[in-house]
């Protein structure tokens, strides 16, 4: 049962673009609906639960309780579930980062995707750790962890090296 693949994705930074706080669009603005998504995000997020993964990847974020519920108006909003095809059941949140090894220990996840290093560094007995598009702040302070992941910039990217 070990050997079935399952992928975790982070939600901040990977899904839900992160803005500058003073943008009109910014995700801590009251026009958090409308923040965008990462370019690509949805539909290679179809293709992974369609394919490899097949109804295999799960949302995993770290955020306290009004962030979790402005994620869940976004995800809902933005038809995050009819174009990924991933159901709401999918989608879990954590209030601190290294809880996401709890989660991700409970659920059997095999792979990660996460924009900060510090988070993939507390999820080493996973096979497949991708560190998406990092602040070089956020690699320079975690770079222990760096040797354990692969670096990408984009959800095209990472596509093709998760769907080759
Ligand atoms: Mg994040």
């Amino acid at each position: 049962m070990e050997n079935i693949e399952k992928l975790g994705v982070d939600i901040g930074g990977v899904i839900i673009a992160n803005q500058d706080v003073n943008a009109d669009t910014s995700f801590m603005s009251k026009n958090y609906l409308s923040t965008p998504a990462l370019a690509d995000a949805f539909i290679e997020l179809k293709k992974l639960n369609e394919g490899r993964f097949r109804d295999r990847v799960y949302l995993v974020s770290k955020c306290g309780p009004s962030v979790q519920s402005k994620t869940r108006k976004w995800l809902k909003h933005n038809h995050f579930y009819e174009t990924t095809g991933i159901p709401e059941d999918k989608v879990h949140f954590c209030m601190e980062r290294r809880e996401k090894a709890e989660i991700s220990l409970s659920l059997g996840l095999t792979a990660f995707v996460d924009d900060r290093l510090e988070i993939l560094g507390y999820l080493k007995h996973m096979r497949d750790l991708f560190l998406f598009n990092p602040t070089k702040e956020e690699v320079e302070a975690n770079k222990e962890h760096l040797p354990l992941v692969k670096v990408v910039r984009t959800w095209s990217e990472l596509g093709a090296l998760l769907n080759p």
